[in-house]
């Protein structure tokens, strides 16, 4: 092939020439489906913009809603963002699958969009499968990892176990780790274009009655820098009090094991591990929780990982770098009296 060069040389040429070729995103032409609470974007979709940069190509942004001008002004002036395609509908208010999929589909067809991405939220799992479904490709999820163009890394396992994941499929659908990304930031001087997205059908399948929303004046668990979870070994909901009130000192959020949760000790919402929130804050202390590997797959991605557990044996050990046996209800009143105010 290169005839005129040694084939070292020759080896090195091509593989520059790949690289070169994968970090222009030559072909790359992303969707990014933006998700949005009150006025602002959720964080996860931040992250998920990342995840798109790192494929390079062209990045557009999918904005719907009832009144989305407001948060398409702020996607606007993402780094990365080239152009911002609105969908106002009152049947997108609440971010519904059963017409937002459809949306996509049709804005994938209309501009032959190579790979859609969004946070692996609530939202987003809601969401994308059912679009993967109806454009007849595999959904790739909780990616945490970009390879290439058709390849992507993700947990699997409860994160016991990483694969790599490589897609023969024409359209890549993806849902991004929020954890495993940088957040995206907003330039002033950057302002991508504006237009609308294309009509699509509203199916009607489903009506938005209401939600009920924990409201809490701590940190949001999800993005906390630290986090202070229970288990069982708290023994009830109001020796939580306990967490809280250290939590108060630390400006941390309260977390909680599904066993916890499943006690009614706490609400759902504070649930961390494989089926609850996946969270790596800076400090996460874990009080009274064994750590089953469900729960782990919550929080072992977590800078600094402190265990207070009256039983040293526990596996939670295993994942702490730093470890108390003790028993909770003294320790946690005592650690709670040294933290200054
Ligand atoms: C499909 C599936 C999904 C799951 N998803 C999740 C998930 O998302 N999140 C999750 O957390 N779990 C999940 N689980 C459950 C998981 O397997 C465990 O059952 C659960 O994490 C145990 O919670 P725990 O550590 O609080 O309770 P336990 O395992 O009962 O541990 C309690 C700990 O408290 C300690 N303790 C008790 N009293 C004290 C005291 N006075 N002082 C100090 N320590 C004390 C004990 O030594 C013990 O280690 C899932 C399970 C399945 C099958």
């Amino acid at each position: 092939m290169f005839p005129s060069i040694p084939s070292r040389i020759a080896l090195q040429t091509r593989s520059a020439l790949v690289r070169r070729l994968y970090s222009t995103g030559a072909g790359v032409n992303s969707l990014l489906y933006v998700e949005h609470k009150d006025g602002a974007i959720s964080g996860a979709t931040l992250n998920a913009l990342t995840a798109a940069k790192k494929l390079g190509g062209s990045i557009t942004a999918l904005v719907a809603g009832d009144a989305p001008e407001g948060v398409a002004e702020q996607v606007a002036k993402l780094e990365g963002v080239s152009k911002v395609l609105t969908a106002k509908e009152s049947a997108y208010a609440n971010a519904l699958p059963e017409d937002i999929a459809p949306l996509l589909v049709e804005t994938q067809a209309q501009f032959g969009f190579t790979h859609l991405f969004t946070g692996h939220t609530a939202t987003g799992k809601n969401i994308f499968p059912r679009a993967a479904a109806l454009m007849d490709v595999a959904a790739i999820s909780d990616i945490t990892g970009v390879e290439a163009e058709d390849t992507f890394v993700r947990p699997i396992y409860a994160g016991n176990a990483i694969a790599t994941v490589k897609t023969s499929d024409k359209v890549k659908v993806i849902t991004v780790r929020g954890t495993a990304f940088e957040a995206a930031s907003a330039k002033e001087d950057h302002s991508a274009s504006q237009e609308a997205a294309p009509a699509a059908e509203k199916l009607g399948l489903t009506q938005w009655i209401g939600e009920e929303i924990q409201k809490s004046d701590r940190p949001d668990l999800g993005s906390a820098k630290r986090v202070i979870s229970g288990g069982r070994g708290m023994k009830n909901g109001e020796n939580f009090k306990l967490l809280y009130d250290l939590a108060d000192k630390l400006g941390a959020a309260v977390g909680a094991s599904r066993a916890a949760v499943d006690a009614g000790f706490v609400d759902n919402s504070l649930q961390v591990g494989q089926t609850g929130k996946i969270v790596a804050p800076e400090l996460y202390i874990a009080v009274g929780i064994s750590g089953a590997i469900q729960h782990l797959a919550g929080m072992k991605d977590s800078k600094t990982i402190v265990a207070i557990n009256k039983d040293a044996d526990a596996p939670i050990f295993q994942v702490a770098d730093y470890g108390l046996v003790d028993d909770l209800f003294k320790a946690i009143p005592e650690l709670t009296e040294k933290v200054g105010n």
